[in-house]
């Protein structure tokens, strides 16, 4: 089959939920048999997402290959059922620093190099490639931003371009817009309307238009918005504001969009899979289920919920696996700071903040604001014999409080925090010391973990070796690691050298659940397939939620 295109471009505003709409889509096609490759333009100068800052754009995401990129990737990774790479995310610096490069070789042969063709070239090969390159059918090219945004304009027009070269049968191009409703609740096309008249402006028609609004759209709507946007009523799709996002491809399959493209695109189904609408069954079971558990997520930028998205979505779909309903209680570790002495007053602190939980994350993390906070709360945890998950720096910090109260080191410390601990029992390997370029030095991506025989971690993934995503540059120093172990916790994973320490669980019956990862399980959650230690720290939760109700009554 000829490879197929379906762009997603966006009207009006930003965050409007492009990403989940796209993700959609490919499920949708999914579903009906055809195998779906997303690719992702980020009109931003940035190579990647590693440096940007999650409060401005939510979690930074981190792929097999140890990109990191925008959560929409995710989003791709979670609906589509896909693992991506680089090459998936193409930004604005990623195609003119090749084209630089290659000017700078004199591969251009003395012409003027220009944004077209030369730089939209790079785009189209660099899409084609992908696509070529992967075993899809279709392609999905999400282009961020907004329609009339600068640096939007050299991705539309290779789209352009692309669609003048592919047959009308193997290109689509549907727009999102926002149609805002006025306080009396009547719905307004204006902002749709300009958005498509900027669209067509540069030459792209649209052949579906997806409305973004908090109603549904009447069919009134739907005929004004077809007549002045060129398209038919019917591929003018209402896509409501919904509780959750794995309804969204239920929503527009309602809709009938699926019927627009495969009619555009000349397909004809080749399976009719239901497991996604399943899954969402048992989501909604799930969440009306009287089995409640409310998890505390201690963490930074708590202000932001996006910026702890895959954690957000990796408990949904253990929650989903489990039957239980998963209330989040955010927690600013900031809060849990106080001077030094005033033991009595942590205590009235943490009690009352606490005394709902079933269970606790501590999230990954970077710098010392919060860290003394969130150890406080790991400490609280521990003692308390509440479930808790800690992961990547929320490891970190959780060996910090074993070698503190358990093992008796005192101050101990990660010299990412203090310089002058007498203890760093979390360092920088000796490799990376000296080394000072923000953007290179982490350990990112997909690493094999070896588990021991009879721990927590071997019955929580069942296996004795797992492939995890990374992305941390602080390690368990292992001039610390037997003075930790003798005193009852336990690195139960650790890299093929054994050097490197990956998950710590207390031993035996200490705790009912402590367990924490260097690596980040959240990544590789999928609907309908829970990440392990997610699974197990829920059910950890209800067995904890049961046991106090008992209490209670
Ligand atoms: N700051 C820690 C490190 O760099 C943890 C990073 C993280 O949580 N992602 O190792």
């Amino acid at each position: 089959m000829k490879l197929k295109y379906i762009v997603v471009t966006g009207g009006v505003m930003s965050g409007l939920g492009k990403g989940i709409t796209m993700a959609s889509i490919g499920r949708i096609l999914k579903n009906r048999g055809y195998e779906v490759v997303p690719i992702k333009i980020d009109p931003y100068i940035n190579i990647d997402a590693g440096t940007m800052n999650p409060y401005q754009h939510g979690e930074v995401y981190v792929l097999g290959d140890g990109t990191e990129v925008d959560l929409d990737l995710g989003h791709y990774e979670r609906f589509m059922d896909v693992e991506l790479t680089r090459a998936h995310n193409i930004t604005t610096g990623v195609v003119y620093s090749a084209v630089i490069e290659r000017e700078r070789r004199g591969d251009y042969l003395g012409q003027t190099v220009q944004i077209i063709p030369h730089v939209t070239d790079e785009i189209k090969a660099r899409i084609r490639g992908v696509a070529e390159g992967s075993n899809a059918d279709i392609c999905l090219i999400e282009i961020g931003g907004t329609v009339g945004d600068i640096e939007s304009m050299p991705f539309l027009e290779a789209v352009r371009q692309m669609h003048c070269e592919e047959e009308e049968s193997d290109f689509i191009l549907i727009h999102l817009t926002l149609v805002p409703l006025t306080t009396l609740g009547e719905p307004k096309t204006k902002p749709t309307q300009h958005s498509v008249k900027a669209l067509r402006e540069l030459g792209l028609q649209p052949d579906i238009i997806v409305c973004r609004g908090r109603a549904v759209l009447d069919e009134a709507v739907k005929r004004k918005i077809a007549m002045f946007c060129n398209v038919k009523p019917d591929a003018v799709i209402s896509a409501p504001d919904t509780e959750d996002i794995y309804e969204v491809p239920l929503l527009l399959e309602r809709e009938g969009i699926a019927t627009h493209i495969m009619g555009k695109l000349q397909l004809e189904p080749l399976k009719d899979d239901r497991q996604w609408m399943e899954m969402v069954d048992r989501s909604r079971a799930a969440a009306a289920s009287s089995r409640r558990i409310k998890v505390a997520i201690v963490g930074k930028y708590t202000g932001l919920e996006d910026s702890y998205l895959s954690i957000k979505e990796a408990l949904k779909h253990a929650a989903t696996e489990t039957g239980c309903r998963v209330e989040l209680k955010w927690i600013e570790a900031e809060e849990l700071e106080v001077e030094a002495g005033a033991g009595e007053r942590d205590k009235r602190q943490l009690e009352p903040l606490f005394a709902d939980i079933h269970g606790m994350l501590v999230p990954g993390g970077f710098g010392v604001r919060g860290a003394e906070g969130k150890i406080k709360a790991i400490e609280y945890a521990r003692v308390k014999k509440i479930p808790f998950l800690g992961l990547c720096f929320g490891f970190q910090l959780a060996v910090i409080e074993v070698a503190r109260h358990i093992a008796g080191l005192e101050d101990a410390n990660s010299t990412e925090l203090t310089a002058t601990t007498p203890y760093p029992v979390i360092d920088l390997q000796e490799e990376q010391k000296g080394v000072n370029d923000k953007g290179g030095t982490m350990r990112l991506g997909d690493y094999e973990i070896f588990i021991r025989g009879d721990t927590l971690a071997e019955r929580v993934y069942q296996r004795r070796k797992v492939i995890e995503r990374h992305r941390h540059r602080y390690e368990v120093n292992p001039g610390y690691i037997d003075v930790i172990e003798e005193r009852g916790a336990v690195f139960s994973g650790t890299d093929r050298s054994g050097l490197r320490m990956e998950i710590l669980e207390l031993e035996g019956d200490q705790h009912p659940f402590f367990f924490a990862t260097q690596f980040h399980p959240e990544f590789k959650s999928r609907p309908g397939r829970p990440s392990p230690p997610f699974k197990a720290f829920v059910e950890a939760c209800m067995r904890y939620e049961a046991g106090h109700r008992a209490v209670q009554i």
